[in-house]
């Protein structure tokens, strides 16, 4: 797993930096740069100085994307990129689903559906 993306994002936005680097696998890179970025362009657009993001992780087998503060605009950025990534394989990034009956949950491809993490 590499943390180059995810450090490069906790760089870029200062309102990324609570929360530390994202603990997703590196299939959610696009999903989570896509949301960090609209986020971002809210954030400086309303001038939201005390928004912050708390912590950036998979939980079930989808995103979670927890914040303090934020508006509703970005509160729906963040649903739908949650709803999003049950689709999206969280290893490879290629279209997934969640998988509920093995061992762990996960979002996987039928190629990642019973690698272990
Ligand atoms: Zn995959």
């Amino acid at each position: 797993m590499s943390n180059n993306w995810k450090s490069d994002l906790v760089r870029a936005h200062r309102w990324m930096r609570h929360g530390g680097y994202p603990s997703v696998n590196d299939g959610w890179e696009k999903l989570v740069t896509k949301l960090v970025d609209d986020i971002s362009e809210i954030v400086e657009r309303d001038n939201l100085n005390e928004f912050q993001v708390a912590q950036v992780k998979e939980k079930f087998g989808t995103l979670r994307f927890y914040c303090y503060g934020g508006t509703d605009e970005i509160h729906a950025l963040i649903e739908a990129a949650e709803e999003e990534s049950g689709r999206i394989c969280e290893d490879c990034g290629k279209p997934g689903r969640l998988m509920t009956g093995g061992p762990w949950i996960h979002t996987a491809c039928p190629d990642h559906e019973g690698d272990d993490r």
